[in-house]
């Protein structure tokens, strides 16, 4: 998305040379890398395929996805959905790493049987970190399921350039005496009350700070509420008792809400105490499906008032909920926006999503930029030359109604990309 104009250019070019701080992803390093061996299973990752399947594709996509079938028989039932969707900010994404990889400047059949044997290689080493750092990517809040207790341990080293985080709600969102135990093992321990539990997930995440972890990370907003009751403990402990004192009973959900809102306020507690900032997954879900209305972070408030020490970094623009993030940050100091993902779900909300944040929120108070994807490092940079392009379109947008002038622009271009991170995960790096 861009405005056809030498202002947009100049604007653009120069935020092409600001570094960013990828605020949110689900990678670190290549361990989990994929193998592409047929362009149409390379092109057809990351959010794309929900488009697809909206598209009515749903039925046709494992056929695509595999790599041992010819580009030419998969073409014709590739095509037909393709002409249904390709005009969504999903589907630019296959369309700029056509180009921008490959040269291709249109989503043909020749152009994907002429690059059948130049595919990427995201597993590749030097493919990957290159990739990145071309990119100007100079750090990774990671957001991944790796052995804590080996990483506890310094038995497990993440690459140079991420930062892991809490991945939250694996620990209070228990349902049985296995998922206790799994969380305990970490440290080797056994506990037999809610109050040893407790103490014994902030001691994990203690030590996880200690090893370099930067903050908290949840994600429940995709199985229930992220309205988080004041629940009182008496009944979060008649929960938790008949799971740990019988480990053949299991809780269903809503049954195990109040334990699970009881940890989780507990657990901002131990962010407060261990001044880890806490990231919360709001609005838009990956994937087909699910329940919109329970991940508005309006449903977040009571947290966000309660826990005034506890910095809240509020996920993907809340899509489609902007006047409400946009509320929750101008009114509450320890609210900050972060516009990961959501810049290439809707880089028309975006745009006018910062362009209003200009005029509403302290603009110290926005992060720009998440991949928030997997494994894949073309994924990766295009989502970023999507979120660059989002912001040379807002800020100019905004000079052009004569509220800044160029050189502001770049100065909060610097702030949005990469000294507002900085700054709020305490990451260390010298200003820009
Ligand atoms: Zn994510």
């Amino acid at each position: 998305m861009h405005f056809k104009t030498d202002l947009y250019r100049r604007l653009r070019n120069q935020i092409e040379d600001i570094s960013v701080i990828d605020c949110h992803d689900h990678t670190a390093g290549v361990a989990y890398g994929r193998e592409w061996k047929e362009p149409i299973q390379s092109l057809i990752e990351g959010y794309f395929p929900a488009d697809f399947i909206s598209a009515g594709g749903e039925k046709v996509l494992e056929f695509l996805r595999d790599p041992e079938k010819p580009t030419a028989e998969k073409w014709p039932v590739f095509e037909k959905i393709w002409k249904r969707t390709e005009f969504t900010s999903y589907a630019r994404v296959p369309k700029l790493i056509l180009k921008r990889f490959y040269g291709e400047d249109k989503m043909t059949l020749e152009a994907l049987l002429r690059i059948k044997d130049k595919l990427v290689k995201p597993k590749d080493e030097t493919f990957y970190h290159d990739t990145l750092k071309t990119a100007g990517i100079r750090c990774r809040l990671v957001n991944i399921w790796i052995d804590l207790k080996k990483y506890i341990r310094g038995e497990l080293t993440l690459p140079e350039i991420d930062r892991l985080l809490v991945p939250l709600p694996g620990f209070h969102a228990i349902r049985n005496f296995d998922a206790i135990h799994q969380i305990t093992s970490i440290l080797d321990r056994h506990v037999t009350s809610l109050d040893e539990y407790v103490d014994c997930c902030h001691t994990i995440f203690a030590k996880m700070k200690d090893r370099g972890t930067i903050g908290m990370k949840d994600q429940s907003a995709y199985t229930r509420s992220i309205r988080f009751e004041p629940t009182a403990k008496y009944e979060a402990e008649v929960l938790f008792n008949k799971i740990v004192h019988n480990p053949r009973n299991n809780l269903g959900y809503p049954e195990a809400k109040p334990l699970d809102d009881y940890l989780f306020h507990c657990f901002m507690r131990s962010a407060r105490d261990l001044d880890l900032p806490v990231q919360i997954h709001t609005g838009h879900m990956a994937g087909n499906y699910n329940d919109i209305v329970k991940t508005n972070a309006a449903l977040f408030t009571p947290v966000l008032e309660l826990h005034r020490d506890v910095k809240f970094d509020l996920f993907h623009g809340n899509w489609p909920y902007s006047g409400e993030l946009l509320y929750l940050a101008k009114n509450f100091p320890n609210v900050h926006i972060d516009l990961c993902w959501v810049s290439f779900i809707d880089p028309v909300y975006s745009a006018s999503l910062l362009s209003q944040s200009l005029v509403t929120v302290p603009h110290c108070k926005i992060h720009g930029f998440g991949a928030d994807t997997g494994d894949m490092p073309e994924y990766i940079v295009l989502h970023l030359e999507i979120s660059r392009d989002v912001i040379a379109y807002a800020l100019t947008d905004m000079i052009q109604k004569d509220w800044i002038d160029e050189e502001e622009a770049i100065r909060i271009a610097k702030d949005w990309l990469f000294n507002n991170p900085n700054e709020f995960f305490k990451l260390g790096f010298d200003s820009i």
